[in-house]
């Protein structure tokens, strides 16, 4: 179960859980609404797919987009295997209520 929001680095962001976040695209990172958007899957997918958006989000509340040789398709990378990693390694969450 995925949380309901998420503190990043003092910032409340939301975790909004949708049927549909448009074609061929599981997960979504909103930094004007402080949201992450999250395809429903299965539950290990969208763990993945959360953990890879919460990356996003982390590279933008950092601000180091504005490094100059930051590049985004490596950010693209960093997060999968960001991802991949924690969920290997079985992390979890604290319960929260019920969506
Ligand atoms: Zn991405």
């Amino acid at each position: 179960m995925l949380p309901r929001s998420v503190n990043i680095f003092g910032e409340r962001w939301k975790v909004v859980v949708k049927k549909d976040i448009g074609e061929n695209c599981l997960g979504l990172c909103s930094y004007s609404e402080k949201t992450l958007y999250i395809k429903k899957q299965s539950e290990q997918d969208m763990l993945q797919t959360y953990l890879h958006e919460l990356f996003h989000a982390m590279c933008g509340r950092t601000s180091m987009h504005q490094a100059p040789d930051w590049h985004l398709s490596l950010e693209e990378i960093v997060a999968d295997k960001f991802a991949t990693v924690l969920v290997e390694n079985g992390v979890t969450f604290k319960k929260t209520k019920k969506r």
